[in-house]
């Protein structure tokens, strides 16, 4: 079974990420990090009954001193202050010290809120990622970003925090609603898009496959999208310049999102369809020919993520891409492709982004 570790290198913040089928159950990975240590797993009430005792019984074989788990309730709702609360409620009531360490396992919200809490208990404890959606596992589980949401804006609190490894389960998978799937598959996509070609000729190949939770394929890709990320990561770990790429799809993404209200849309579809528009105004500046706009749609139709944006109205469109963060100075950058697999910020022409908006329907 295909298996990988790959090391994300940020010098003496460098940690590997290990891949593969079954690994939850790989006492000897967790070893160099828990034995003689007690340990907090940080959980949801979702995942928690579905992996929290397989782990827990490989921290207990790796030699932890002890293990205890916080859980708690599921949902980018629950990314907040009171939540957050009840991992330093926890921590303190089980005695924890600067050398606990803290595991979450979980999707992007466990992720995200157990590594802020992570960085800022007793001033940072070292932390462990066990992602279990894809998105995590492609994603939020490479970078070092934590955080939790401000009833003003999404991930508004956090800090850069890097763990001491991820260990991506591929198995974890197999009970991950499909349309969690599909929204992992959009930020697959979209690593294809901006950076690889190569890579995203294989996605589209194999995407039935990926449907299907081919774990030889999934590890593969889990692979191919973490070195893509960590690699862009790596050049510009606190976003002053080309992170932003992998924003690609996100400025009408984020758009969508906050129009139709958080929830509505998941965060992989808006990024999908986010990456149709974007491929189309592309092509208008000459960017990607109509061949490339075309087979970045399918690909997005074929992960069963939606191509056609909600009408919204293009006014407020505009309106909500200028509120978007990454709005620098009053003009909004946009990441463009140069060609399928390539990538760099640039203004666009207002013009051709409301027909762009016009034309696809969000009118
Ligand atoms: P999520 O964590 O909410 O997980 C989605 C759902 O799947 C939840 O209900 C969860 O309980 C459930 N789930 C998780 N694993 C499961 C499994 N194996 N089987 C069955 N159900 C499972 O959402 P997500 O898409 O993983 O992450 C989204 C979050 O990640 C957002 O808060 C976003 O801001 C954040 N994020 C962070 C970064 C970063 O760089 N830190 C990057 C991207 C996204
Ligand atoms: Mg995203």
């Amino acid at each position: 079974m295909s298996r990988y570790t790959l090391e994300v290198d940020l010098g003496d913040r460098s940690y590997p990420i290990h891949i593969g089928a079954g690994l939850l159950g790989q006492a000897e990975l967790f070893l160099p990090h828990v034995a003689g240590m007690v340990v907090m797993i940080c959980t949801n009430t979702t995942v928690g009954p579905l992996y929290a005792a397989q782990l827990k019984g490989s921290l207990i074989q790796a030699g932890a001193k002890v293990v205890h788990t916080v859980i708690l309730p599921d949902g980018e709702e629950f990314k907040d202050w009171p939540t957050l609360q009840l991992v330093f409620d926890a921590l303190l009531q089980h005695h924890c010290d600067r050398k606990t360490v803290l595991v979450a396992l979980g999707g992007g919200v466990i992720g995200d809120m157990g590594g802020f809490a992570a960085s800022a208990f007793m001033r940072g404890i070292p932390f462990i990622q066990v992602p279990t959606t894809l998105l995590s596992q492609v994603d939020s589980s490479v970078g070092g970003k934590t955080g939790i949401n401000h009833p003003l804006g999404k991930n508004m609190i956090g800090a850069f925090y890097q763990p001491q490894m991820v260990v991506t389960d591929i198995s974890t998978l197999n009970t991950l609603p499909d349309r969690e799937l599909s929204c992992g598959l959009a930020e697959i996509i979209k690593h294809g898009a901006i950076a690889d070609s190569a890579y995203l000729d294989m996605v589209e190949a194999n995407m039935p496959s990926l449907l299907n939770r081919d774990p030889g394929l999934l590890a593969q890709v889990v692979k191919r999208s973490c070195e893509i990320k960590a690699d862009v990561v790596s050049k510009d770990e606190r976003e002053g310049g080309i992170r932003a790429i992998l924003n690609f799809g996100h400025t009408f993404g984020h758009a969508i999102e906050a129009g139709m209200g958080y929830g509505q849309w998941y965060h992989g579809e808006a990024v999908g369809c986010g990456m149709v528009i974007a491929a189309d105004l592309c092509r208008r500046m000459g960017r990607l020919t109509a061949a490339e706009s075309a087979r970045l749609t399918k690909v997005v139709i074929d992960a069963r993520l939606p191509a056609l944006p909600p009408r919204m109205g293009v006014d407020r469109f505009m309106e909500l891409m200028a509120h978007d963060k990454k709005a620098d100075s009053g003009s909004i950058k946009y990441v463009l492709l140069n060609g399928l697999g390539g990538a760099s910020t640039s203004p666009a022409d207002d013009t051709l982004v409301r027909q762009t908006l016009q034309e696809l329907g969000a009118g």
